[in-house]
């Protein structure tokens, strides 16, 4: 949890703690952003996004993640994201439950891909699919983020991934994401080292694309988009569904479409956001199960 409201990677790490005594040496630091996980924010209590400072000095919780790293002699490192559901497969109409990428590296003046982390990135999401072949699959682009931790630690020599996890559409909750990205890691604590055909399946991923929505809402030629968000404050936890705001020039892909008589549709776009019990509580069958499967 290097970003606060990012929980999937915890849950899977303490799925492979559970598991009981690993083959290979893993050193797990679960959380470095404590003041953005009590708050559920992205950034720290200050304001920063540690995954853009792993090239300066401070602040403290970035200095103490790069000390563990810098001691150690690692042979692959993980970084544990959560992606948002707008993220999907390039051409596919469902949400990427997992998405990986080996971070560009650049040595001496000369660009160069790292093929471990390559081999390890396609074994990774090969492992996922070969357990759920129906979610969605992809690979970010690999620009070059300079104070990212992965081009960091890329660049200190250890292979690095860094996996996005996603919600299914059954599962906004990633859960099951959580279970399944667990079981991969026991894998990997199992077969020690990626084969070589990892490289391919990760160059032949698709890449991560921006344009999904969770719902597209119909009634005869009128239609309207949603995203699904989720908010936690202090004790509380909300979701619902908030009016989708188009994201750069490409037509939105919807993930579900729900047909509604014009009475019930107009209701529904009254309003700019729902929360789920308030969806739940106005709405039809089709869209009322909808509703009921955000998280709570
Ligand atoms: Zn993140």
């Amino acid at each position: 949890m290097m970003h606060g409201n990012e929980p999937t990677g915890f849950e899977a790490l303490l799925r492979l703690i559970r598991c009981g005594r690993p083959q290979c040496d893993w050193t797990l630091i679960p959380l470095v952003n404590p003041s953005g996980i009590d708050a559920f924010t992205r950034l720290t209590s200050e304001g920063i996004d540690l995954n853009r400072r792993a090239r300066d000095h401070g602040p403290l919780e970035s200095d103490l993640l790069k000390s563990v790293l810098a001691s150690g002699s690692f042979k692959l490192a993980l970084n544990l994201h959560d992606q948002r559901s707008l993220f999907c497969p390039n051409g596919q109409a469902i949400p990427s439950s997992l998405s990986v990428l080996a971070p560009r590296c650049i040595n001496q003046d000369q660009e160069s891909f790292s093929e471990p982390a390559q081999a390890w990135a396609g074994t990774i999401s090969g492992l996922m699919r070969d357990l759920e072949p129906n979610w969605g699959y992809a690979r970010f682009d690999d620009a070059y983020y300079t104070t990212a931790f992965g081009e960091w630690t890329q660049e200190l020599g250890i292979p690095t991934v860094t996996v996005e996890t996603g919600v299914t559409l059954e599962d906004y909750s990633r859960e099951r994401v959580s279970l399944r990205l667990g079981e991969v890691l026991r894998t990997i604590d199992a077969i020690r080292s990626p084969p070589f055909e990892g490289i391919t399946h990760y160059l032949n991923l698709p890449l991560n694309a921006s344009w999904g929505v969770d719902l597209e809402l119909r009634s005869g030629n009128q239609i309207s988009h949603w995203q699904v968000w989720e908010e936690v404050q202090s004790q509380s936890h909300s979701s619902g569904i908030a009016k989708a705001i188009p994201q750069g020039n490409a037509a939105p892909i919807p993930y579900q479409t729900i047909n509604l008589l014009k009475r019930e549709f107009d209701e529904i776009q009254a309003k700019d956001s729902w929360t789920s019990l308030e969806l739940y509580a106005v709405s039809s069958t089709d869209l009322g199960s909808f509703a009921e499967a955000l998280p709570k």
